[in-house]
This record gives structure tokens, sequence and C-alpha cells, in this order.
């Protein structure tokens, strides 16, 4: 079984280099713009990369939106409005604390940097930093042909924006009734003064985002369900309840209108930090808005005829760093012999393969067989075939990848009609007959 693996990569700097290594290699993560030397805080998703971002993606979906009646998808634009940033409080606020080495000219997160005695020192060359300054994390662009201070917008750091100014858009054509949700994935930009340790802090990135909107006197019971929520889908995708840990975050460190946040933080290689983060925004964000584009965003009440600005609870969670967090919680070492297997222990929902099939030979009678088989179970899943080399290598190199299963195509399956299914993490191997092999994964995978 996976849990009696020998893990020889426990050191956690090691076990980063081993995920980051295995990312390029097996073609799932690579540098942003990695020919020109690379681009600090971009990646590029590479085919299984992609493929593994997207189930992500797609099973938040499904459990936020797709499988309930309250909560609303919107897709907005990147690009806004620049009042509407000065309306959230970015324009003015959206700030880390940059301080530089007077030497060597690099720039640090002040907040990163250990004070000694009331003084800080560059990591660098051990010289003594000045004062910090705040630094706009914002990436300003120019809208249009003529470049004055009219046509400045940004990209924007956070999807959240894209949804507050779109509330009376849903409202006035879904006519929802409270309490219900927004829900938002897509690119988010900050320039982040010391981007670092692979895909957790980035510039460019993506999230996925609810704007949960309910009665002022029901946000408790709101925040508890949501909170319920998230972390249930977080297991769902295959974190491990034990790596994630839910920090109450204290009044002094809170944004001054929310009245309670948890950040859900995870076991990373890289230590336990911030993997998503749930907020009580109070009527914050509509009441800003409101004042700005002089839109009225109250909501009325049909049953009670009250008429008020909904307060708003927001779970939310960057994509890269939950792809990292998947990657660290499958990722596993094991001695065979002489050898060392390695295996991503994917749940088959987030798997980029479901299923490999796999011909004992290139020979036409088997491969013709195998390719009807992966034709068929193609409906049902994520297939990939594959003939190169020993079918030793092949299991190992599925292994490498996270497909939970492979199905094998031998020379007896030309006699019996029947193939061998073997599972990633047990390594068992069962016979199972051509004709019931869509039934049998249509049962592992619950679908
Ligand atoms: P941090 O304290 O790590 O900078 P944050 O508190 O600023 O994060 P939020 O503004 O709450 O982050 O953003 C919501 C989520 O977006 C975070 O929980 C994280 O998963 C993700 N996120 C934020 N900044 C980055 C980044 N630079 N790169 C990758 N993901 C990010």
């Amino acid at each position: 079984m996976l849990e009696s693996f020998d893990m020889n990569t426990n050191d956690s700097q090691s076990r980063m280099e081993a995920i980051v290594s295995l990312c390029k290699r097996r073609g799932f993560i690579f540098q942003g713009s990695e020919i020109y030397g690379g681009l600090a805080g971009t990646f590029d998703y590479g085919p299984l990369g992609v493929a593994l971002k997207r189930n992500i993606q797609n099973s938040w979906w499904d459990h936020f939106v797709t499988n309930r009646d309250d909560i609303y998808g919107v897709d907005a634009a990147i690009l806004m409005n620049p009042k509407a940033w000065e309306a959230s409080g970015h324009v003015s606020g959206f700030s880390d604390p940059l301080i530089e080495c007077p030497k060597c000219k690099r720039r640090f997160r002040a907040d990163h940097i250990e004070i000694i005695d009331g003084v800080q020192f560059c990591p660098n060359d051990k010289e003594k930093l000045g004062t910090p300054r705040q630094f706009n994390m914002m990436f300003k662009t120019e809208i249009g042909a003529t470049e004055d201070p009219t046509s400045i917008s940004y990209l924007r750091p956070e999807t959240a924006g894209g949804m507050f100014v779109n509330f009376k858009n849903v409202v006035d054509s879904f006519h929802p009734k409270l309490p219900f949700g927004l829900a938002q994935m897509g690119k988010a930009f900050r320039n982040e003064i010391a981007p670092r340790d692979f895909i957790f802090r980035l510039r460019e990135m993506e999230q996925m985002e609810i704007e949960y909107f309910c009665h002022p006197s029901k946000w408790e019971e709101t925040f508890e369900h949501l909170r319920k929520e998230f972390k249930s889908w977080m297991i769902s995708i295959g974190l491990p309840e034990k790596m994630i840990h839910e920090v109450e975050i204290g009044e002094e460190e809170r944004a001054f209108y929310s009245k309670r946040t948890i950040d859900f933080e995870f076991d990373f290689p890289i230590g336990q930090k911030e993997l998503a983060g749930l907020v009580y925004r109070s009527d914050y964000d509509l009441k800003q808005h409101t004042e700005f584009s002089k839109t009225d965003l109250s909501y009325f009440d049909e049953e009670t005829k009250e008429r008020f600005i909904p307060h708003c609870i927001e779970p939310s969670i960057g994509v890269e760093r939950t792809v990292l967090a998947t990657l660290a919680s499958a990722y596993k070492e094991e001695k065979v012999g002489d050898e060392t297997r390695i295996v991503l222990a994917f749940v088959p929902s987030i798997a980029p393969i479901q299923i490999a099939v796999l011909p004992l030979s290139k020979k036409e009678e088997l491969s013709t067989p195998a390719q009807g088989i992966v034709k068929k179970l193609k409906k049902i899943a994520r297939v990939q075939y594959d003939e190169t080399q020993s079918i030793g290598k092949r299991y190992r190199r599925q292994d490498e990848i996270g497909t939970p299963y492979c199905v094998t195509v031998d020379f007896d399956t030309l006699n019996d009609n029947a193939v061998t299914v073997r599972d990633r993490d047990t390594m068992e191997q069962v016979r199972i007959p051509v004709a019931e092999l869509e039934q049998y994964f249509t049962d592992k995978f619950n679908i």
C-alpha cells in the first residue's frame, strides 16, 4: 500500500526539487518563456499539467456551481473600469512593504525578512536594509491609443471585483433569493516583489472565488456552512485532512471590514503556508461600489419587504497553490528492489489520465483489440494508449504521471477475451472480461 512507502525525500527541499523535476520531465509544468531564460513569477502548463489544472477547476465548478442551485457562475472581463479599483480600495491600499538593499539593489518584502534588534539585513550580502516603502502590486496598463492619465487601467489582482460589479445584473436577470452566491475563476495578476517557490507565489495566476451574499443577521451560520463545504471540497480532490490547517486570523491582522477570517494553511514542502482564505467581508464591497458607481446595489426581500445591502462571505483559493498541494500530497517514493518507484497518487477525479491501455507487444493482433478498448473507454474516462518500451517501463511511467489504472492486453486476451487491470496504489492485478470493463470503471469512478 502507498502508506507503507519508504519516503526517502522527507527533507522538504529535496521533496520540492523532486516535484519540480518530475513536473518538467513528464510535461506538467515548465518555467514561463524558458528558452529566453524565463520570466520571474510565470510558469507554463504542459499537456499533463493543463489536464490536472482543468480537472481541479472543473471539480470546484461542479461542487459549487453545477451541483448547487444557489451559486451562479460569471466570467467577467479582466480589464475593468479603473473606478472599480478605486472603489474596492486596491488603488490606494493593495500594496506590500518593499525594502531595498543599498548595496546589491535587490528588493525584498519587508514582512518576509527577520528583524534582529530592530534592524533588517539583506539575505544576499548581509548589508543593513533601509526603511520599507509601500509598493502597489497591481500591473498598470494603458487602454487605447492615447497615453494620458485617463487611459490607465489595471490587470485585475483578484477575480472578486468582477463579481461585485455584476451583482445587480444577476439580481435583475435571475431574481435569486438570499442567500445566494456568485462564482468566478480565472486569471489574476500581482506584481509580487519576490515571486518564488515554484508555483506558490506567482505574478500571473488563477483564482477560484465565490462571493456569497446573505442577510446581515445570517452571516455566522453562512460562514460555518461555507467553511465546511470548502474543506470537504479540498478533501474530495485528495488533500489529506491532516495536512489542512484552519487558522483563525486575529483582529489586528484582519482587514478592517472583516469580522472573521480563516486562512486554510497547507503542509506544502516549503512549510505550512496559506492555500486559501475564507473572509467575512460584511457589506463593504457593495457599499463602496454603490458610492463610486452611483448605482443602487441594495437588495429587496419580497417576503419581509425589507431593503438592505447584503453581507458577503468570500471563499477564495488559488488554482496554482491547489495544483501544488495536490502534487505535494500525491508524490510518493518506494524502493522496489534496487529501483525507486515514483508515484503520483492522484484521486481518479483529478488524474490527468485515468486509464492507460497497454498492449503487451506492438503486434497488430494485440494493438487492434487494444485500440478498440481505448475507443470504448474514452466514452467514460480519460484514456491513454501506450505501446512503447517494455511493459515494466510503461507501468513506471504511468505511476509517475498518476494514472490510477492500467489495462494490459496480452496474448491470452485473444483466447479468453479478458484483460489484466493493474491498480496503481496496491499494484494488484485482476483479470476482467473486456465486455465488463466499462461497468468495472463506471463503478470505480462512481460515474
Ligand atoms: P499571501 O499572503 O500568500 O500573499 P494573500 O492573503 O494575499 O496571499 P489573497 O488575496 O487572499 O491572498 O488571495 C486568495 C488566494 O489566491 C490565496 O489564498 C492564494 O491561494 C492565491 N494567491 C494569492 N497570491 C498569489 C500569488 N502571488 N501566487 C499564487 N497564488 C496566489
